[in-house]
């Protein structure tokens, strides 16, 4: 077969994204070739961007959460053809380590990891396409289940901190994630939902979708305007969305004694952070860790956006073509937008 190409934006080192024609990927027996209709941007998007990834190779293609149409399938494949609609998770846990059977494939030894969605065609590998693709229901659009992937990190972390009715909630960073947490708090019942960003345009989201209060860290003291909008206690709970130690410390102080904390935004390896220990100990406070997601999380992510009960419309921002990835990148991390959905089909 001789090699046809597509647009891809490709990394070339950190602070520089080139859109370079590259090969289609060829698929095996296993795999299918998805069309993208588009790829969302993301926080790992950004992160890999300012400083690269582990997981992505230099001169690949970035982007990893995407929908699209199935245009080739491979000769095992029975679950999928040529014209359906799917979405795909980014990974899939390998279902026979240790720790995949102790239920934990979201830190599985050999856990599969996918990228090169910001391009016309990505493949799909085949585990994921049995453990974690999914056909999109005919009452569903592209659009309102593009979050798979982030959603289930979401969920993992959520199942948790198993957030009660009539609790209380500080969600410390609301970017797309802590938007997600906010969603998921309010499925769960939790009456008092107190977002803080600095994104006036990320707060005004917050507040649409449902949260009770919104803080500005910029002109407010964050952890004042939350014990005071909790009786003096703190929350009940608190999720930290943020990716900084500043917002590690902040979801500690944020809760009341007996409170439950959710580390949700990875650190830099290089990282470190004092802990009041006597604090923490005397004030009986719980705190989860959570990474990437498990294939129950993904179909409970899956069942969430298909019904409704998550709505990831509302974290798109805008469109943008191919062509502009670096820029919307850009724009996330400026808090200009939640989330921007490319499109390799619109023209720049
Ligand atoms: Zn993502
Ligand atoms: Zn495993």
């Amino acid at each position: 077969m001789s090699q046809q190409t597509m647009r891809g934006m490709v990394y070339i080192e950190p602070q520089k994204l080139e859109l370079r024609e590259v090969p289609i990927p060829q698929i095996g027996p296993d795999d299918i070739l998805v069309k993208v209709h588009l790829a969302t941007t993301c926080g790992t998007d950004l992160k890999t961007y300012k400083r690269g990834h582990h997981e992505i190779p230099k001169g690949s293609v970035l982007g990893h959460e995407l929908v699209g149409e199935v245009v080739e399938a491979g000769k095992n494949v029975t679950k999928f053809k040529p014209g359906m609609r799917v979405v795909p998770h980014n990974s899939a846990p390998c279902g026979t380590c240790y720790l995949c059977k102790h239920g934990q494939g979201n830190m599985c030894e050999s856990i599969l990891f996918n990228f090169g969605a910001f391009a016309e065609y990505i493949r799909i590998p085949g585990r994921i396409v049995d453990i974690n693709t999914f056909e999109i229901p005919e009452a569903n659009s592209y659009e309102e289940v593009a979050l798979l992937e982030p959603l289930s990190t979401v969920v993992h972390g959520q199942r948790l901190l198993k957030i009660q009715q009539g609790e209380s909630a500080a969600l410390i960073g609301i970017g797309p994630i802590g938007l997600m947490h906010l969603q998921m708090a309010l499925n769960s019942g939790a009456s008092n939902i107190i977002a803080v960003d600095i994104s006036d345009t990320r707060l005004e989201v917050a507040k649409k979708l449902g949260a009770t209060h919104i803080i500005n860290a910029n002109k407010v003291d964050p952890l004042e305007a939350i014990k005071d909008l909790t009786h003096g206690r703190g929350s009940d709970v608190s999720v930290e969305s943020t990716g900084s130690v500043a917002g590690w410390k902040s979801s500690l102080k944020a809760v009341r004694k007996g409170g439950r904390v959710l580390w949700f935004g990875g650190l830099k390896p290089e990282d470190r952070m004092d802990l009041e220990v006597h604090h923490i100990h005397y004030s009986e406070t719980t705190i989860y860790n959570t990474h990437h997601s498990s294939p129950l999380d993904v179909l409970i992510a899956f069942e969430l956006l298909t019904s409704g009960r998550v709505d990831a419309k509302s974290l798109i921002s805008m469109e943008m073509p191919l062509e502009k990835v670096e820029e919307a990148l850009l724009k996330m991390a400026a808090g200009e937008v939640v989330k921007v959905a490319i499109k390799p089909n619109l023209s720049a």
